[in-house]
């Protein structure tokens, strides 16, 4: 049975998913329950492309299911990370949209904060995020009925409490997380076992990568997302794309005053 996204169908969904352990069989239920197009935002870390493998091993995309992939092209990437993309397509049969930013926007907050603004201040960072990642991830996500991410409560304290599948009411949709209860060994072995593409850098010590002036490579015992934003209070190392607007403190560009 498809449903219209709906809470009703998110919980229904969430404890579908829960009632089983295999991953393609839970891509395949998500594309069976869901009707509509379903986006996956892509951030190309281990989580994605181990989601991503399994989307194109369920064979869901040829048996009718429209499952939109992209990643958001901040201008900002690692060049590992658009050679990840490309080699993923061609491994996957599959493409990954870029969705860039709105140039003008990028350029107003460019000449008012700087080049490398957002080391500045949290609330720059914010800003830069805002322009660069949440706006673009809004725009890619109208429309759509499920929004596919890879977070896992194992990767920090503020995701403890990921759901497989919740109701998110700010954009109508529903949103899953497939792997929302995977340890960090269960993803390691299932990357080995099925040969996955993975970003060259995770070897060289970048555990959660984004862009790059924003990340580092951290140390064996340091916590994963200490390589994010690491000139920032712990509490404060979110980009927006998972957190309510509610939450969310940037302050748009076209309100602030330039600054002096
Ligand atoms: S991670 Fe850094 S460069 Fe990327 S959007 Fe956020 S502040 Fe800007």
């Amino acid at each position: 049975m498809r449903w219209n996204a709906s809470a009703k169908a998110a919980a229904e969904l969430d404890r579908a998913l829960a009632a089983t352990d295999d991953l393609v069989e839970r891509i395949k239920l998500i594309a069976e329950r869901i009707e509509g197009r379903i986006a996956f935002s892509t951030s190309v870390g281990l989580e994605d492309q181990v989601i991503l493998q399994a989307i194109a091993k369920s064979g869901v995309a040829k048996s009718g299911a429209e499952i939109d992939v992209f990643t958001l092209d901040t201008g900002r990437l690692f060049p590992e990370v658009l050679e990840t993309i490309e080699l993923s397509e061609l491994r996957y049969r599959t493409r990954i949209r870029l969705v860039a930013p709105d140039a003008r926007e990028v350029e107003e907050l460019v000449s008012r904060d700087g080049v490398y603004g957002f080391r500045q201040s949290v609330e720059n960072r914010k800003s830069c995020c805002e322009v660069r990642k949440v706006r673009p991830l809004n725009r890619a996500l109208q429309g759509a009925q499920g929004w596919i991410a890879g977070l896992r409560r194992e990767q920090s304290q503020a995701r403890a409490d990921v759901p497989l599948a919740e109701w998110d009411a700010e954009r109508g949709l529903i949103k899953i997380n497939p792997i929302a209860d995977w340890s960090d060994k269960r993803l390691n072995d299932y990357i080995d076992a099925n040969n996955v593409v993975v970003n060259p850098l995770h070897a060289q010590g970048f555990v959660s990568i984004g862009c790059a002036p924003c990340t580092r490579a951290i140390e064996p015992g340091e916590d994963p997302r200490a390589g994010r934003w690491w000139w920032e209070a712990e509490d404060k190392k979110e980009c927006g794309l998972h957190v309510a607007e509610s939450e969310r403190s940037a302050v748009p560009v076209a309100h602030r005053e330039k600054a002096a």
